[in-house]
């Protein structure tokens, strides 16, 4: 059963289309985050699910009941807001009890529900207090008992941890979770943090320029992208653009750009010498070994031109030559406990683990090796973890990374 549906949903504010035509519907009890970069749309969907913004067109329907002409007070939600929203002159208790008093619930049970709601996030002794009291923390949990504590049937969260540090958005992240499993509300999370988004959420909704890009579970997103830009904005790709030289039963084998390197990819129907191919590899993907040492038997070779202690692991940037380079993601200690800069390596790739973009890829003017693929849609192979588009000047290998020296997690062109 859906507790939300919007169907064909749009907004615009004078010439800014906001939204564009999103449909989606979320199962009672599931957490969906709403992910993308600002300006993508995301607070207005959430607002239009809140009421405070009237679709142009399009419905939006809570627990089956079409809401586009029901104001916020009437429609069953709970919203907490990034900046928590909170009434300064009233206390903990009152603010949480305030959506009980509108809704005209006696006083006994109202003190009884905030009381609950209070034990739920773990402010039971600080219901005398005054907003400014509170640490960031605190305050957020105030919000959300607020917003639960009317049991709606959709709790919409808009950025509620942003301005939480680390440590503390972490534990938040993990307590908001639990306390929406354990109440089995519907929840939708505003984000643009994709950790976030994957970590927390059953289902996760990328959205760009107001455009719904994917709807799916957190694992289908990271490793089966429907377009470029959410490959691109969820998670760190690498991109290898060849030319099929060989074909070797499930296999082809790819010249990666103009090195003379071959990579086994699977084969797909239609590969032949000749055929143009481009290639995603997610950096984790990406393994190392050292030349000249054991198991120096790796397809490809290159030098390390780059890398960067992340603490767990590191991060290496590895030049293939001829423009082609790529980033590897190791756990620290692995690969015989680290690289320098210069050290010449072995880099292998499962073929399973290469995700093809679709599309004729197109070359650069200017590039040798490069090609694009603005709108390529990347297609998994059969059943492989995937990697994810991502497209730069140059072509093959890395794009914003190694355009600004190895440490931007996201790599690629901003969509069309
Ligand atoms: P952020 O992550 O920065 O909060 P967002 O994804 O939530 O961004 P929205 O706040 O939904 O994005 O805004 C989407 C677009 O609509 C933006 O271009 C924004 O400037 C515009 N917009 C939003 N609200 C209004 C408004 N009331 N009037 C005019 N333009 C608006």
């Amino acid at each position: 059963m859906y507790d939300v549906r919007l169907d064909g949903v749009s907004k615009s504010f004078g010439e800014v289309e906001a939204v564009r035509n999103v449909s989606l519907a979320v199962d009672a009890g599931n957490f969906l985050s709403l992910l993308g970069p600002s300006g993508c749309g995301k607070t207005t969907l959430l607002r239009m699910l809140a009421g405070f913004v009237r679709p142009g067109r399009g419905e939006v329907y809570i627990r089956n009941q079409m809401v586009n002409d029901v104001p916020p007070f009437r429609r069953n939600v709970g919203m907490v807001f990034q900046n928590y929203a909170l009434f300064p002159h009233l206390t903990v208790a009152e603010n949480v009890g305030y959506g009980l008093v509108a809704r005209k619930i006696s006083r006994p049970e109202r003190e009884r529900r905030v009381e609950e709601a209070l034990a739920l996030v773990h402010l039971m002794n600080f219901a005398g207090r005054y907003p400014r009291q509170l640490s960031g923390g605190q305050q957020q949990r105030v919000a959300l008992a607020r917003a639960i504590v009317i049991r709606p049937a959709v709790l919409l969260l808009d950025e509620p941890l942003g301005s939480l540090d680390r440590k503390l958005r972490e534990r938040m992240q993990v307590e908001l979770r639990q306390l929406q499993r354990t109440l089995g509300i519907t929840t939708i999370f505003v984000t643009h943090d994709q950790e976030e988004a994957l970590s927390m959420s059953d289902l996760v909704g990328v959205m760009n320029g107001g455009r719904l890009e994917q709807l799916g579970t957190p694992a289908e997103i990271y490793e089966r992208p429907a377009t470029t830009f959410v490959a691109d904005f969820v998670g760190t790709s690498n991109r290898l653009d060849g030319t099929v030289v060989g074909l070797d039963g499930e296999e082809s084998v790819v010249q990666v750009a103009e090195t003379r390197q071959h990579l086994r990819i699977p084969r797909r129907a239609g590969d032949a010498p000749g055929v143009p191919v481009s290639i995603m590899v997610r950096p984790e993907y990406v393994e190392l070994t050292a030349r000249g040492g054991p198991g120096d038997d790796a397809p490809l070779f290159g030098e390390v031109r780059f890398s960067a202690y992340l603490g767990a692991s590191v991060r290496y940037e590895v030049e293939l030559g001829e423009g082609a380079s790529l980033v590897s993601l190791r756990p620290r200690g692995i690969d015989g406990g680290g690289y320098a800069c210069g050290d010449r390596v072995g880099v292998r790739i499962a073929p399973e683990c290469c995700y093809r973009l679709a599309g004729e890829p197109r070359r650069r003017a200017s590039g040798a090796a490069g090609v694009e693929s603005d709108d390529a849609i990347p297609e998994s192979f059969a059943n492989g973890p995937v990697g994810e588009a991502g497209s730069d000047e140059g072509g093959s290998g890395v794009g914003e990374s190694r355009r600004s020296g190895g440490l931007v997690p996201r790599i690629g062109d901003e969509p069309a």
